[in-house]
Order: C-alpha cells, then structure tokens, then sequence
C-alpha cells in the first residue's frame, strides 16, 4: 500500500476529495498486517477523530479497494476484511474461533489438499491466473483457552 501521503496525491488526481477523516483512514491502513473490518478500522479512525462516521470509513475502504490500493477479502469470518498488503501475493490463515487473519507465504502449486497435489488435479491445457488459498483452524491462544475452559469443567 502507499503512503498515506501518496494516496492523498492519488485521490486528488482521480478528482476525489480528500478529507482529514480519509487521511486518518490511510493511517490507520498503513502497515496494517490484521486484516481489519470497516468496523475495526471505524474504532481506530474514532480515537483520532470521535466525530467520523462508518459510513466515512465504508466510502474512504471502498474507494481505496476500486482503486487497487486495498484488496477485500471474504475469507468467513462474517464481515468483510480489508488488506493493505496487494503488492506482495499471498494466502491467507484464519482463527476460526477469535477472526484472527494472518498473511500466508506458500507456494500454491505444490499444497497437498487431500492426497493430491493442486498442481497435479489441474485439467489439462488449463490456465491458472491466479488462485487463493485459506488456511482455517484454531491459532494457539484460542487453543489455550478452550483447553483452559475444558479444565475448569
Ligand atoms: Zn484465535
Ligand atoms: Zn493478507
């Protein structure tokens, strides 16, 4: 993702307007490696600025993501997440129990999924363009509290 700083240039130049509330979004963004929800990026934008609405926040994701700055990712954890990070491609792995969503550097072509590997089910003369990959469980803290829980019982 660029700069916060950039970006302003970049939205001024598509004729967009650009408010103290967006910048405080592209702060917020940069650099950002948790994948957050609009609403997550609304609550870190509100300790700066109290008055910005979610609405703001929505517009400011949505323009950033028509403009490749930010992808969007639905990767089942309810609420769509926002990732910063579209220079570098990468898979992702997700906490089913806590949402937490990390970035995923494996080389997709050669995961086992079952007892096969992607690249060998691949029909012949198809052409990948791309493909995305999640990873889901349980990440180790999650992990400690379930087994915390079960204890007590
Ligand atoms: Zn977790
Ligand atoms: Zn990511």
């Amino acid at each position: 993702m660029r700069t916060p700083d950039e970006l302003t240039s970049r939205f001024r130049a598509q004729g967009l307007k650009v408010t103290p509330q967006r910048q405080a979004v592209f702060r917020v963004l940069h650099g950002n490696p948790t994948h957050p929800t609009a609403e997550t990026v609304h609550q870190a934008v509100m300790a700066e600025m109290p008055t910005v609405s979610l609405r703001t926040v929505y517009q400011t994701l949505n323009d950033l993501a028509e403009m490749g700055e930010i992808s969007r990712l639905e990767v089942g954890t309810g609420s769509g997440r926002f990732d910063p990070n579209v220079e570098d491609p990468h898979h992702h792995l997700v906490c089913d129990s806590c949402g937490m969503v990390r970035d995923l550097h494996v080389e997709f072509a050669g995961i086992e999924v079952g007892d096969h590997l992607v690249s060998d089910e691949l029909p012949p003369g198809f052409t990948v363009s791309g493909a995305e990959l999640v990873v889901r469980g349980r990440c180790a803290q999650c992990g400690e509290f379930a087994a915390l829980a079960e204890a007590e019982i």
